[in-house]
């Protein structure tokens, strides 16, 4: 009976890794004449383009003169669930300061439904990774040289 056992679990293992192989050379095969799609790239020469629902960094809105729409109503700070937004400024003119803490902003777009003015928007950034921490505070002029949302190039891949 010990004997039968060892027999069958012997020839399942050995069934086992023989499919596994098979399963893996066809796959080798398929993706060396492209019957199969490779679905890794070559970052970070090439890079994905995301769903248009991709939440990034929130960036602040410009007007055609270069000038923040923000009019320091702070509701974005307000609502802001992590506290990352610091806003100071005079109700109704530009901010003196705006800043975001990426490290703590968690891209959930409140700040962005909530805003009157649509002064602030969320972008496709997510690359936003740093060795130094205060590099992650982005203060008003890194936020409004973002400008608007950045649109995919053309030449990135879909997925
Ligand atoms: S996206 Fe969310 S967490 Fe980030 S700044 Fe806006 S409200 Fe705060
Ligand atoms: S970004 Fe919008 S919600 Fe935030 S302070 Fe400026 S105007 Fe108000």
């Amino acid at each position: 009976m010990i004997l039968k056992n060892e027999y069958y679990k012997a020839k399942s293992l050995t069934l086992g890794v023989l499919k596994t192989f098979l399963s893996m050379s066809f796959d080798v095969v398929k993706r060396i004449y492209g019957i199969k799609k490779v679905m890794t790239i070559d970052y970070p020469t090439e890079t994905y383009q995301y769903s248009p629902r991709l939440l990034g960094l929130p960036q602040l809105v410009l007007d055609s003169k270069g000038k923040s729409l923000c009019t320091s109503c702070m509701k974005c700070v307000e609502i802001c669930p992590t506290n990352c937004l610091e806003v100071k400024g005079v109700e109704g003119k530009e901010p003196e300061i705006f800043n975001l803490d990426v490290g703590k902003c968690i891209f959930c777009s409140y700040c962005e439904d909530v805003c009157p003015d649509d002064a602030i928007k969320m972008s496709q950034e997510h690359i936003l990774a740093s060795h130094n921490e205060e590099n992650l505070v982005l203060n008003f002029n890194e936020l409004k040289s973002q400008g608007k949302r950045p649109e995919p190039t053309s030449s990135e891949q879909t997925r």
